[in-house]
């Protein structure tokens, strides 16, 4: 689930028995929140009428009624627990006070006090992301950080990263770290193309077997990548499962 990275402070609203202790700081009416991407100013917070719940609301908690209607029935029958316990009272739930019981809350968008409020329904226990008065926003498509476009950035940016890691990397030394591979160090190769430097020829992707995370996670990823592309049915025999305990067989120079 997406959210901005502009602040940690989550709450829930400010009605009695939302599953939260009393006495921390609640979304009230005023408080700004962030709901799809943009910050919204709180203009009401109503409990659901318990008449007007909807379907999958009420069937929740029917169920969670029908539950302890059973407990109760059978635990005045005198049943026990498989380890001949009798079983403990549950107290009866009350609804009104179900922490996951629906509630209204009507939202706008806090720099259009014009636009029309749009009417939400969710848990009671719900943790909004909230905002301060002096929140952020990208100046190009008025998205709260990180907006779609920085995404999209982040995400080329590491694989360009990546790619240029890669590249950097001497022929016959780990994909993992970069480093040379011994002929007394034991070693994870990959039968078939290099999915990573297809330059460097068949059979030539290899790892040092190694705990180190750069090089255990570069076997774990490449493995991955190696299986969807159906190369270990290609190539039955090898490494396959035995990568943190390469044989004799699997030293390469
Ligand atoms: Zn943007
Ligand atoms: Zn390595």
């Amino acid at each position: 689930m997406w959210r901005t990275s502009q602040s940690m402070d989550h709450r829930r609203v400010a009605l009695p028995h939302n599953g939260h202790r009393t006495g921390v700081p609640t979304v009230e009416v005023g408080t700004i929140v962030v709901c799809e991407r943009q910050a919204w100013r709180v203009l009401e917070i109503r409990e659901k009428p318990e008449d007007l719940w909807p379907e999958d609301y009420e069937q929740a908690w029917q169920t969670k009624f029908t539950r302890w209607a059973e407990h109760e029935t059978a635990r005045a029958a005198g049943e026990v627990t498989s380890w001949r316990a009798p079983l403990e009272a549950w107290s009866e739930p009350v609804r009104a006070q179900w922490f996951h019981r629906p509630v209204n809350v009507v939202l706008q968008q806090v720099d259009k006090p014009k636009s029309k409020p749009r009417h939400l329904l969710t848990s009671v226990s719900y943790e909004w992301q909230v905002l301060p008065e002096h929140y952020v926003v990208c100046r190009v498509c008025n998205e709260l950080p990180p907006c779609r476009h920085m995404e999209t950035e982040n995400t080329v940016g590491r694989e360009m990263a990546e790619a240029d890691r890669l590249m950097s990397i001497p022929r016959g030394a780990c994909l993992g770290c970069g480093e040379a591979i011994t002929s007394r160090m034991k070693a994870t190769r990959f039968p078939g193309p290099n999915l990573w430097r297809p330059d460097w020829g068949t059979d030539t992707a290899v790892f040092h077997a190694r705990r180190q995370a750069e090089c255990s996670n570069a076997v774990w990823q490449y493995e991955k990548q190696w299986k969807e592309r159906g190369l270990n049915v290609l190539n039955p025999t090898l490494p396959d499962g035995n990568k943190s305990e390469p044989t004799e067989g699997d030293q390469v120079m």
